[in-house]
Formats: structure tokens, sequence, C-alpha cells
């Protein structure tokens, strides 16, 4: 089978054949159908954040099971299914007490010694997430992915599993935002896109979407913003402030830099909460003034939606079978593995929410 490996930071992926192994107990072997190319694939490719190589990025995977090992009952052979970064063992404090995504368990790996998953004429293949799903198979530990209705296109469901878990999950999981509140979004890509939809969803007031690009800006009305302010024309948290008579119940950072981190705690109202959903890079600090805490303002982080993605992303399908997700209008573009560079690059750019690498 083929594959997208990176084997140097900042390099292109080369497109190479491979061998993965036979689930072993606890394993799902999933034929790649569709997969979502996230920031997060954008950023690994950069480097700044570590990581064993030879890798193979994508964690937005979406295909079907073609085996199962011993022990695995939540799919079986011929299910679709959507996978998820954020796999967890069941039983660990974290899981028991809800937080699934804080799971650290190592029993969602092999053991270091054992024969590795994927791997290159014998060399280790590092997939990212437990996924790697720029590649034609995935072997899974059985909690990273999840059964959904055989009624939905793939490649559509494809990108629930990372971006659109992320944001609507952030609003609805995280903040739990409640009807009426008056919410900002700062950055309009896939997941700040699917945060405004989860806002819709959740029932919230006004929705204020902030972005430097205007067509992202456009695409955030579409996706249901009342209000776009750009970031471009001046301070954009005095903007919001003004706007809202004295800010946000919350605001969502999406970009994942300390100056919008800053920006988002800036434009909340008093007693309101600063999630931060982007990724900041693990050498950057943020700060924010101390005074401002004396007022019950919260700063929230949120790990891929604070999500319990086996009942999640069966409900996101849902919402978009009923019209109350947009999954159509969030893909905007799909492409074949071999374009999976020039694809990549344009991760961020104006114009592409969400491109998906599409398998025969
Ligand atoms: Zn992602
Ligand atoms: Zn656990």
């Amino acid at each position: 089978m083929r594959a997208a490996v990176m084997r140097e930071f900042r390099g292109d992926l080369s497109i190479e054949e491979i061998e993965i192994d036979e689930p072993r107990a606890d394993e799902v072997l999933i034929r790649t159908v569709a997969s979502g190319i996230c920031h997060t694939d954008l950023t690994y490719w950069g480097g700044r954040h570590p990581h064993p190589l030879p890798m193979i990025l994508g964690h937005e995977g979406c295909g079907i099971v073609e085996a199962v090992g011993k022990g695995v009952t939540n799919v079986a052979v011929g299910d679709a299914v959507v996978t998820c970064m954020t796999s967890f063992c069941g039983h660990c404090d974290h899981c028991v007490t809800g937080n699934l995504v804080l799971c650290e368990s190592p029993e969602r790996d092999r053991a270091p010694n054992a024969k590795p998953k994927i791997t290159a004429r014998g060399e280790k293949l590092h997939p990212y997430g437990r996924l790697g799903s720029f590649a034609e198979k995935m072997l899974v530990y059985k909690n990273s992915c999840v059964r959904i209705r055989s009624d939905v296109p793939l490649d559509k469901a494809s990108v629930v599993g990372c971006g659109v878990l992320t944001g609507v999950g952030a609003v609805i999981n995280t903040a739990k935002v409640q009807p009426g509140q008056s919410v900002a979004v700062l950055g309009c890509g896939g997941v700040g896109l699917s945060a405004i939809n989860g806002a819709v969803i959740a029932g919230a007031g006004r929705i204020i979407a902030i972005d430097s690009q205007p067509q992202k800006l456009e695409l955030a009305r579409a996706f249901g913003a009342t209000d776009t302010v750009d970031a471009s024309m001046g301070n954009a948290a005095e903007q919001v402030t003004q706007m809202t008579h004295g800010g946000v119940d919350v605001a969502f950072e999406a970009v994942g830099t300390a100056l919008t981190a800053q920006s988002a705690f800036a434009m909340i109202r008093r007693g309101g909460a600063m999630v931060l959903v982007g990724m900041l890079p693990p050498d950057e600090n943020v700060s924010f003034p101390g005074k401002e805490f004396v007022y019950g303002k919260k700063v929230i982080g949120s790990m891929l939606g604070s999500n319990r993605f086996p009942h999640d992303i069966p409900q996101l399908i849902d919402f978009y079978v009923q019209g109350k997700l947009k999954l159509d209008e969030l893909v905007s573009q799909r492409v074949r593995l071999e374009d999976v560079n020039e694809a990549l690059q344009q991760v961020g750019k104006g114009g592409v929410a969400r491109s998906v690498v599409v398998f025969d």
C-alpha cells in the first residue's frame, strides 16, 4: 500500500510503498477513503513541535474497517468509521471521570519492543496521532475510531474527526455556551468556522467572526456569523468591546498565537471566558493583565474540543444530515494523495476552508 511519508521536516512528503501489519488484539485495520488536511499537519510538517521521523501525517481519517483484532467489539468489518487523535483506554482516572481527551494510557500503543505497525523496507514509520491518514490504510487502536451511519459521504465525514470536533466541541463541551450568549471567534479557518457553526447550534446570540482575510469573513457569514471584524483594520478587541458594549461572554482563539490569545482575552466581558482552541508553539508563552482576573474572567484550555468522540462524532454526523452542520461548505477541495504536498501548503491560505485527500 502507498503512503505519503515525511522523512525530514519541511521537506516534500514522498509517496512510497509501505508495509502494514495485521491487527493484533484491540487493533483495527482501516482502508482509508478520505483524509482531511488540517492545520496541525502543516504545523508538524514545519518541525517546531518535536516528533520522531519518518512519520506519516494526516489525522482526519475516515474509511472502512477491513479487519479487527481480538477483543474489538466497538466496530466490525465493513463498518464506516471516523478516526480521532484523542484515543482513550476507557478505564484510567481521566477516562472514568469523563475526560477522555486527557488519557495517557500506554495501552493505546504497541509495546516499544513489539513489531512496528507500519514499516518502509524494514524501517519503522511513525503515524501522527496514532493514525497517519495520508496512507491507503491505517492500523489503529480500537478507541481511535468510531462507527458512523453508512448514508453519509465519507469525504465530508472525515473532517469531523478533528477540525469540526475541535471547533464545535470548544463551544458545546468546553465553554458550554448557553442560548443567547455572545461569542467571538478569532480565526476563520476550518476550526474557527466550525466554532461559528457550533455557536449557531448552541443558540448563541451575537456571533462575531474575526479574521484579516475578507474571503474568510465572507465564509464566516455563510456559517452563521452575525457580525464580522476585519482584524487588519485596527484593534479587533476594541472594536468588539464597542460593538457589544463591554465585551462578549466567550471568545474563542482559533489561530494559535500569543497575540491573538491576548486579543481574545481583551474582548471578553466581566465574568467572561477566553477559550484557547488554537495550538501555541511549545516555546511560546502568553501573558494576560493580572488585574482582569479580579473580574472573574477565565482562560480555558481546550484539547480537541474536550471531546467524547464516540458520542460526539455520530451526533455531529446527525447534525450534518439534519442540515445543521455545514460540511459541504467546509470541504472546498478534493485532491489525490500525489497532490498532498501542494494541498498542504495551501492550508491557511485564503479561499480554501478544507482540502480532503480522497483515495480509490
Ligand atoms: Zn487536526
Ligand atoms: Zn484512559
